[in-house]
């Protein structure tokens, strides 16, 4: 590396310093490294341990010797080393630190220097143990974690370069903040914790009946406060040096702890749920958040095959997991109404849960969800709060795209991230007519997340013509539209999914469509209600081709929601010869739903009316194999969206089948399918959730097992599928490898 430090001394041969040397001499074996401790025997130990090539016999020696000293001395102590380090006098020498606070260690410097000098780099290795000294240490100790360096506007940039690359170097991921941002951050994440587990055990350990109370802690006890066996000195400096951002911490701490103590005195279980399960959700997201991943890329890493052998009838009664563009807007709509929102059936995936973390962030409370219950306490068109950060909204494009237009007339400003795949996304086709009804957004390079919203904008009511049918954007504009002057108006090329619409309806607001326009007019007010979320028809459609195919078959799925935007598969199966009714026709918080029953029949191949492909867009990999099993020539044409959908889904249905030798001819905008008989065999779902499902599907008709690769996500689209496929007759097993 190109780093021009040759000669490193360390000032405090301990946990940290003691871990630091042994990293440098495991990943820099050509640099000199000296020690000095004030314990010989820590001196002599790092020697020993080959930790150091030399024992320093004073600061002042080690200060001479070196080009950058490392000071791993307990943050009291830093005056002292500094002044000593002063009295050498070599400004040249790059001086760093790893204090757990910092505001204090600055302070040091400014008074044995005058100033912080610019080869001054200071830093904070979030690493540790409770354990300390020497022995202590190990080699990999900041493998993998975090370290912030609080570099200032006087710090040399070419001495900040060169304690990011040895930090790096030694494993660790190098952040940067200012040394008071760093403080109170540190104060609520470290500090606070380590006070209250010190505070408790203490507590705790002087009653009387300690012994007992001890005896039977369980998991919870100790996993709460292991951290309290840390050094008490070391503590003790820590909060005696970062006393203010502490002290803040602390106060908010005691007045969420006061508000929780009145709950439980009062029975207020309304309220404990509340803080319980916000904290719940906050804690998983905060998790995926600071990993920067969806459970989408967690579930990719674990290489998930399905092995599915003919078996069948499929039979029972079974209810589908909830529909997740209406999970969203349920989350959205509820807490912008006035009233208590209940919802059941919501789908728990990760996209629909951002949405409702997000709402949590601008302060409504939402309870669950418990096996799809939600419930959310509307706060009124105009009152969410602004988050104290900005929005996290995971992998979810929904999400993004209709709050962007929600939050385009709120008071505040707001600021909406994504992981790395939302982040690549394009988000002007919503920013751009937002801002012709007058609101302030900017959307990072070439239009992608993050997306940044000025509050305060007064929007006015305006008629959009979209040029791509998407119902994200028209959604993302009517939602702005709630808040606007007049009335907004958008009309598509072609029809898209008009959920919000209906879910605006279902909440009490009075939306007008005519033909191809939807429009409303701003300054109405939304009535909370009761929405059960309707089962996904796009994964029912996986059970109603299953019993369609499968001899004996008699399969009824609960609460369809049988959106006309969505029913394309029922026509085509319907128009192919299947056997399926709908019963109990109704309609929750705006969409139809209804229960089907659908029993096995000899289906026939059809030409695919091309108004039906939009309204079965996501349904094709599973209705390709309804025509293989049917008697005759299938044939769809009008469908090239299928080729930029999660995989080609032409081309790799087409791959597939001819595994399991079945003959297809491949059209651009579609796909010829004579009905034949499927043997057993290998195919790759290219990671694609349906067309992974799909192939489960044609094993229940296959001559031979069908492996298929890849299948992760089917996790995410369709929550235990598995499981609910086995119990209606299908036999697939799942090898999990990775
Ligand atoms: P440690 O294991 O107790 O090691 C500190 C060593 O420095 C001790 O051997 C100590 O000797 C010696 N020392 C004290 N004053 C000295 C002086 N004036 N000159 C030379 N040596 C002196 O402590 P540590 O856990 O490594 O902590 C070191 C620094 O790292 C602290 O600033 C701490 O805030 C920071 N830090 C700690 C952690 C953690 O989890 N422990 C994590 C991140 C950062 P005596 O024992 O005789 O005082």
């Amino acid at each position: 590396m190109e780093l021009k430090v040759a000669r490193i001394g360390v000032v405090g041969l301990g946990l940290i310093g003691g871990s630091f040397a042994l990293a440098v001499r495991r990943y820099l074996p050509d640099v000199y490294i000296a020690g000095y401790d004030a314990r010989l025997s820590e001196m002599t130990l790092a020697k020993r341990l080959g930790a150091i090539d030399e024992l320093a016999p004073s600061v002042e020696w080690l200060a001479a010797q070196v080009d950058l000293l490392m000071l791993a001395v307990p943050v009291q102590a830093m005056r002292s080393v500094l002044a000593a380090i002063r009295s050498v006098n070599r400004p040249e020498v790059l001086i760093s630190d790893v204090g757990s606070v910092k505001g204090v260690v600055e302070e040091a410097f400014n008074s044995v220097f005058g100033e912080l000098p610019p080869r001054a780099v200071l830093g904070h290795p979030i690493a540790g143990s409770e354990k300390s000294g020497m022995a202590a240490a190990r080699v990999e100790l900041f493998q993998r974690h975090k370290v912030i360096l609080t570099p200032i506007e006087t710090t040399d940039l070419q001495a900040l370069a060169v304690m990011r690359q040895l930090w790096q170097t030694l494993g660790a991921e190098v952040l940067e903040m200012s040394p008071r941002h760093h403080d109170e951050v540190l104060a609520a994440t470290s500090h606070l914790p380590h006070l209250l587990a010190f505070s408790l055990v203490d507590t705790l350990a002087g009653k009387d009946d300690n012994k007992e109370i001890f005896r039977y802690a369980a998991g919870g006890f100790r996993d709460f406060t292991r951290i309290a066996a840390s050094d008490p000195i070391m503590w003790r400096d820590i909060f005696l040096s970062n006393r203010d951002a502490v002290l803040k911490a602390l106060d908010q701490y005691v007045d969420g702890l006061g508000h929780l103590r009145a709950a439980i005195a009062a029975g207020d279980a309304r309220f404990m749920m509340g803080v319980f399960s916000r904290a719940k959700v906050a804690r998983e997201h905060f998790s995926k958040m600071l990993e920067q991943k969806s459970y989408k890329s967690m579930n990719q890493e674990k290489r998930i095959t399905f092995v599915a052998q003919s078996k069948g009838p499929v039979c029972g009664d079974i209810r589908v997991p909830g529909d997740k563009s209406i999970s969203h807007r349920s989350i959205m709509l509820g807490s912008l109404a006035e009233g208590v929102t209940e919802v059941e059936g919501f789908l728990e995936g990760e996209d629909a849960l951002a949405t409702l973390q997000a709402f949590r962030d601008m302060g409504v409370v939402i309870e669950g969800p418990d096996r799809g219950k939600v419930t959310v306490y509307g706060v009124g068109l105009n009152g969410l709060k602004p988050p104290a950060g900005s929005l996290y909204l995971g992998n979810s494009g929904t999400s993004m795209r209709l709050l962007t237009g929600l939050l385009a007339a709120q008071a505040f400003d707001t600021e909406l991230t994504g992981d790395a795949s939302l982040s690549k996304r394009p988000m002007e086709r919503v920013a751009g007519p937002l801002r012709k009804m007058g609101a302030k957004i900017e959307t990072g390079e070439n239009g992608r997340p993050p997306v940044r919203i000025s509050g305060g904008q007064r929007l006015k009511g305006m008629h959009y013509d979209m040029p791509v049918a998407s119902a994200q954007v028209k959604s993302g504009i009517l939602l702005a539209g709630l808040y606007a002057e007049g009335e907004t108006s958008v009309s598509e090329p072609a029809p898209t999914r008009d959920h919000s619409e209906r879910m605006l309806r279902g909440f009490g607001y009075d939306v007008r469509v005519d033909g191809n326009r939807a429009s409303l007019t701003g300054g109405g007010c939304l009535k909370a209600t009761r929405i059960d979320v309707p089962s996904d028809i796009s994964s029912a459609a996986f059970f109603l081709v299953a019993a369609s195919i499968t001899p004996g078959s008699d399969l009824t799925l609960r609460h369809v929601g049988i959106n006309p935007t969505r029913t394309g598969v029922i026509d085509i199966l319907r128009m192919m010869g299947a056997n399926i009714e709908l019963s109990n026709l109704r309609e929750v918080g705006g969409e139809p739903v209804a229960d089907i029953r659908v029993r096995y029949a000899p289906l026939k191949g059809i030409q695919i009316p091309e108004a039906l492909v939009p309204l079965a867009i996501d349904e094709f990999p599973v209705l390709f194999i309804a025509a293989v099993c049917a008697a005759g020539e299938t044939v769809l044409t009008g469908a090239e969206e299928l080729r930029v959908k999660e995989s080609d889904r032409i081309q790799v249905m087409a791959d597939g089948l001819k595994q399991l030798g079945v003959e297809t001819d491949v059209l651009k905008d579609g796909i010829r399918i004579q009905g034949s008989d499927l043997q057993g065999g290998r195919v790759d779902s290219h990671g694609d959730h349906r067309i992974a499902m799909a192939f489960s599907v044609a094993a229940l008709r296959a001559k031979g097992d069908i492996t298929i690769l890849d299948c992760a996500n089917v996790a995410t689209s369709f929550p235990g599928f598995v499981e609910l496929a086995n119990e209606s007759g299908f036999s697939i097993e799942t090898l999990s490898e990775g």
